[in-house]
């Protein structure tokens, strides 16, 4: 059997030094329960109470948002060290947080927003008080983003925002959106829009469910009827949200997948597989060994083409690349698992949808096959991906 390495490089003393006081501390921090709900992490992030619960604790220890500026929050850590960190909590089950307030809006605001958004927000991203959703998408703008129609009208210090937003990610958890809304019609489309922030808690705005194919509660409508929205909650000059949303998501997305991510899962179906060795076919066991092959080259390339552990410093294409590159392999591993797994896999979450059945461990693995599915949809498309990295080839 493929023997299944989880230490990609060789660490050095200082490495050492840095892995034992983060060892202790998640020896510490990670009780039973938090462990149990990140092993049983499904979907885009870990059970919320779970989730809410681990954020607090890295808050507390300043380990948050270790890749943002220090004088902001951030751990001072280098890229290498944010990745053995990510590593170490996924090799012990820590929970998996959901990111649009720590890796996607925080470093856009620390670089884009206003002093007073900064002391506003910031500090609220970091501590958990605020959750935010992303309000992008539309019923008819999805990889045509700039086709959307939710509109702001200026009403003197506000603006009044009516339109429907949809798939919007733990917008039933969330007490702020960010959402790109359109502020004008004429002139190309791109230009015609604007970043705002609002409160969930609005009058006019109204969360509602989207059931995902696994019978999971992740994403929700959000309906707008003419919700007033300060202007000092815009983020960069009116009609220029296009680049606001287009820096948004060249900071977030090498993230989106990050290595540790997949090694988890990786971690977790090897496991599993060897469990069940006896009655697997060798041809799954040579698969597992080349996603680990292809895993530890995923994680070179993203040490490599983000030195600074921020997309936006490497070439235009990189976020593009790592996000194609990191989705499609997370669902490759999550394919591999339910091989594995077999037949009574799928017919279990059937019977757990019937009510048949309490979630077990094959009911789980189908669930996480059918979540990841969507990976290389959200935040782009891989057709998107595929699109933006040609354009960079064919312009040189
Ligand atoms: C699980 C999940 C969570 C999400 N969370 C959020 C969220 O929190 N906030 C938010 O705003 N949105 C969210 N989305 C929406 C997501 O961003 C959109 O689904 C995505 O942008 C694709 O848009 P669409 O669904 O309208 O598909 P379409 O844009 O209609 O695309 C349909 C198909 O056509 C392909 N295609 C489209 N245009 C081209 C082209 N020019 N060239 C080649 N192929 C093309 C696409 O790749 C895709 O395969 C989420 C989606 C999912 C699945």
């Amino acid at each position: 059997m493929a023997q299944l390495r989880d230490d990609p490089s060789p660490e050095d003393d200082a490495d050492q030094a840095f892995l034992a006081e983060v060892r202790a501390f998640l020896d510490r921090a990670l009780t039973p329960d938090l462990r149990r709900a990140g092993r049983e992490t499904t979907g885009v992030h870990s059970e919320i109470g779970a989730a809410r619960l681990w954020h607090r604790r890295l808050f507390a220890r300043g380990w948050i948002a270790p890749a943002w500026p220090v004088a902001h929050g951030g751990a001072g850590w280098s890229a290498r060290q944010r990745f053995l960190f990510d590593r170490e909590c996924a090799r012990n089950d820590a929970p998996v947080l959901s990111g649009s307030g720590v890796r996607a809006l925080g470093p856009l605001l620390i670089e884009q927003g206003t002093a007073a958004q900064r002391a506003r927000y910031l500090p609220a991203i970091l501590s958990g008080a605020d959750l935010w959703c992303q309000g992008f998408s539309e019923p008819g703008a999805g990889s045509d983003l700039a086709a959307l129609s939710t509109r702001a009208v200026r009403d003197g210090e506000v603006y009044r925002v009516t339109g429907t937003k949809i798939w919007t990610t733990g917008a039933h958890h969330s007490n702020r959106m960010f959402a790109l809304v359109r502020t004008r019609d004429t002139g190309r489309r791109q230009e015609g829009l604007t970043f705002l922030l609002i409160h969930m808690d609005s009058p006019g705005l109204t969360v509602t469910p989207i059931p995902g194919l696994a019978g999971d509660h992740e994403f929700n409508h959000v309906f707008l009827d003419d919700v007033p929205v300060p202007v000092a909650h815009r983020v960069g000059a009116e009609d220029d949200g296009w680049t606001m949303a287009k820096r948004l998501m060249a900071l977030a997305r090498s993230n989106n997948t990050p290595p540790a991510l997949v090694r988890r899962v990786l971690l977790r179906t090897a496991r599993d597989m060897a469990a069940m060795r006896d009655r697997l076919e060798p041809s799954l066991f040579h698969r597992l060994a080349e996603l680990q092959v292809a895993l530890d080259a995923y994680e070179a390339l993203e040490l490599r083409t983000l030195p600074t552990g921020r997309a936006d410093a490497a070439d235009p294409a990189t976020p593009s690349m790592i996000k194609l590159i990191g989705t499609e392999l997370h669902q490759q591993v999550a394919e591999l698992a339910l091989e594995a797994e077999g037949p009574a896999a799928a017919a279990s979450l059937a019977a757990l949808a019937l009510g048949l059945a309490e979630l077990d461990h094959g009911a789980r693995v189908t669930a996480k096959h059918i979540c990841v599915r969507a990976a290389t949809i959200y935040s782009g498309t891989s057709e998107t991906q595929r699109n933006l990295i040609a354009g960079r080839l064919l312009r040189g």
